[in-house]
């Protein structure tokens, strides 16, 4: 599991979330308002078709229409007058949506009368700044990226990714808004760079010591040993998420975080993502099953949250990828994953499924990986799809990493450390193209 933030939106100053429940308001006034539109529009149509043919107008008004060029809505008000009063207010609606459409966004510290900008009294000319075309490239890549947020928001509750968009996105604007004013300027705001820090991926980590260990005796694991099978087990970057693991003898519930079904069920592992750490519990004492577990709090280290390998729209796509394969038929059944529901909302339930889901999946992943077992005919227990998917992870931030090399670390490990050398390692199936990237 995953240790629940104490408030998500606390990193966030009063004003960044002021910001934020606007631009939520405006999708929600948008949408609703594309709805009613898209409605009343058919409505009022089939209403204008009917009104013509009683009054004999539709010829006239098709001509009118072809003339000027103007829209079914532009017609109509052209024809208010006779309209009975109840549709008046229907046109007024309609052209008022297709004006607000067509408006550009609304732009502040900029003054549009007359051509002028004023300052302290003085009447400067303004210089209007041309939209060019790597602009109109940038805000349509934003608009990409916003709707994949917007889409993702409608089905689960913010994630940090959404807290960590927004704010930067409003920081950008207000400091190309007082460039531009410093400037006697107006125009279109330039997103260019914005986009480009969106799409960029973080500078290399320099971190090389490995995460402190503690506790681990108490689970009769000796923490050198322990600290070299993590390196030889674990992709790269992994472990730079991560800068504690700790072994605690304590048993450890699960709480109502997760919904009724779970609050009574043993913790086993959990990962802290603010702190970095992750602490086993007395559920884990059995070093078989505290390995496997490790698999699955790694996981949650390095997904979209607080990837410190991937760019921001790559957290996003994952974030979207991971929801996706929550809710397909095809899903990797899991009796935890299934079991999360009744949270304190829907959306809520959603978020923890997700993160739990990938998890999970990554989990089965180490532990069984495909074309493995059986002379490699296995081909294991995930979907096609959530192999593409762990691929496509790799891919991004390990792509020399082989699940191989995992497997041959993990039987080394078990047989000449845990088990004092009593156990033969498993033989290993080597697969020319066992990457999960190859
Ligand atoms: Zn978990």
């Amino acid at each position: 599991m995953e240790h629940k933030p104490e408030n998500i939106e606390g990193e966030l100053s009063a004003k960044e979330l002021e910001a934020l429940n606007q631009e939520k308001l405006q999708w929600r006034r948008e949408r609703i308002r594309k709805q009613t539109t898209a409605k009343i529009g058919a409505v009022l149509f089939s209403a204008w078709v009917a009104m013509g043919a009683i009054s004999g107008t539709i010829e006239k008004g098709a001509g009118e229409k072809g003339r000027s060029r103007t829209s079914i809505s532009e017609v109509l008000r052209e024809k208010e007058k006779k309209l009975p009063l109840d549709f008046k207010w229907l046109t007024d609606y309609l052209g008022r949506s297709k004006r607000d459409a067509q408006k550009p966004e609304a732009k502040k510290g900029t003054l549009t009368n007359g051509g002028a900008i004023e300052s302290r009294g003085v009447t400067a000319p303004r210089k209007e700044m041309v939209q060019t075309q790597e602009m109109i490239e940038a805000n349509a890549e934003m608009e990409r990226i916003e709707e994949m947020i917007r889409q993702t928001e409608e089905k689960m509750h913010a994630s940090t990714l959404w807290f960590e968009y927004y704010p930067s996105k409003f920081a950008y604007r207000k400091g190309e808004e007082s460039k531009q004013e410093k400037m006697g300027m107006s125009g279109p705001i330039s997103y260019v760079e914005f986009v480009q820090w969106v799409k960029k991926r973080p500078e290399a980590m320099q971190k090389e010591q490995g995460p402190t260990l503690q506790g681990f005796e108490l689970a009769n694991i000796k923490s050198e040993e322990f600290e070299a099978y993590l390196k030889a087990a674990y992709p790269k970057s992994w472990l730079q998420h991560i800068s504690s693991i700790t072994y605690t003898n304590r048993a450890e519930k699960m709480g109502p975080d997760y919904g009724p079904n779970l609050q009574d069920w043993q913790v086993c592992g959990e990962m802290d993502r603010e702190r970095g750490s992750i602490e086993f519990f007395a559920d884990c004492k059995d070093p078989n099953k505290l390995l496997k577990s490790l698999s699955h709090e790694l996981g949650h280290s390095v997904d979209w949250n607080k990837n410190k390998v991937m760019s921001l729209e790559e957290r996003l796509q994952f974030q979207q990828k991971v929801l996706e394969r929550v809710v397909a038929p095809d899903r990797f059944v899991s009796e935890y994953v299934e079991s999360i529901r009744g949270t304190e909302s829907p959306k809520e339930d959603m978020r923890l499924r997700a993160g739990e889901y990938w998890a999970v999946i990554v989990k089965e992943y180490f532990a069984h990986p495909p074309n493995y077992w059986n002379g490699g005919k296995d081909p294991g227990r995930l979907s096609p799809k959530d192999l593409e998917l762990i691929k496509w992870f790799f891919a991004k931030t390990d792509p020399d990493f082989d699940v191989l090399s995992h497997k041959k670390a993990h039987s080394d490990y078990v047989a000449t450390k845990l088990s004092g050398g009593t156990i033969t390692p498993p033989k290993l199936f080597i697969q020319t193209n066992h990457k999960p990237n190859g």
